[in-house]
């Protein structure tokens, strides 16, 4: 399929990449899978090629991993996340215009500064929304303070004000690492850990009554869904047949609501067919959308899957482009 449209692309910056635990990488995912994607993630000719090879018009450029949620000091992290939006729009943006666009890196360690910030960047940089790396620390590596949390609706205030998207990427759950991973160090992170960590995050969003407060607000996941497509039915039941019991959710309505009406999944790093029809078949297809998760997946892998998964033209075209331009008013 030509003139498709992918949302979890990420880049770098020369500040982002000092700050990261490279070595940790290397050892995680192999020496040379991470040179590699280090390089591509400075690249950008390399990515448009790749791009114009597998049909992809438009990607929706985000910072990687470790990002602002992990800066301890929230000024510092209020001015590397400004820093981050002006470089990503300099170095990717503004030099190839129309084939990249962006998420902006926002600093919820002070939630109003984040608001902000994602003003600034929607409507001076042009950006399309924020991504967040998970829950982010206050002050302690060993704190998270995650998108639910009551300080937070101030800055998902600003969100439903501007209408954009927010995009929940994974991120590491917190140190240390609960010991059912003890002697399986590769469940850690994107084969596994990054899943649960993240579908859990957005149930907290589902319980926590934001949607009901701020009912037009929508959270993209990736990954399919990062489960919850075939995780929530369950939840949902559950909580129905415990409703007499303890901690009853703060929200108004059934979790299987808020997903096909607050959220949006994408493909990213999740190139399985079965999969994605399990997503349009809880959500809908109208919000369901391409993504490749780059360079920590090769175009190739995700674009001659999706142009080949037995789903109707129509739906192709919805998923592959007509969904996110209309999510992200793309011209
Ligand atoms: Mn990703």
């Amino acid at each position: 399929m030509k003139g498709k449209v992918a949302l979890e692309e990420h880049v770098s910056t020369e500040e982002n990449n000092k700050r990261w635990d490279l070595r940790f990488e290397a050892a995680r995912h192999g020496k040379q899978y991470m040179a590699n994607v280090e390089r591509r993630l400075f690249d950008a000719e390399t990515r448009l090629e790749e791009m114009d090879r597998f049909g992809i018009d438009t990607a929706i450029l985000s910072l990687t991993t470790p990002g602002a949620q992990s800066i301890l000091d929230s000024n510092q992290a209020v001015d590397f996340a400004k820093r981050t939006n002006d470089l990503i729009t300099k170095n990717f943006v503004e030099p190839h215009q129309g084939r990249f666009y962006a998420f902006a890196t926002v600093a919820l360690q002070n939630p109003r500064a984040a608001g902000d910030e994602l003003e600034r960047a929607v409507k001076h940089l042009g950006m399309k929304g924020a991504l967040v790396n998970g829950y982010t620390n206050l002050g302690k590596t060993d704190s998270a303070q995650y998108l639910d949390a009551e300080p937070v609706w101030e800055f998902w205030d600003r969100v439903a004000k501007l209408d954009v998207p927010v995009y929940l990427h994974p991120r590491d759950s917190l140190p240390p690492q609960p010991q059912i991973y003890d002697g399986y160090p590769c469940l850690v992170g994107s084969p596994w850990s990054f899943g649960l960590e993240t579908a859990t995050h957005a149930a907290r969003l589902m319980l926590s009554g934001l949607f009901d407060k701020y009912p037009t607000l929508t959270v993209i996941l990736g990954h399919l869904g990062e489960g919850l497509p075939q995780l929530l039915p369950r939840l949902e039941w559950r909580l129905h047949m415990q409703r007499e019991g303890m901690n009853p959710p703060k929200a108004n309505r059934k979790v299987s609501e808020y997903f096909s009406q607050n959220f949006y999944a994408t493909t990213s790093g999740h190139f399985h067919t079965k999969s994605m029809l399990n997503c349009i078949g809880e959500m809908g297809v109208d919000r369901v959308m391409f993504s490749v998760d780059y360079p920590y997946e090769e175009i190739r892998s995700a674009a001659t899957w999706f142009d080949a998964a037995p789903i109707s033209e129509n739906d192709r075209t919805r998923i592959g482009r007509d969904n996110a331009r209309r999510l992200l008013r793309l011209p």
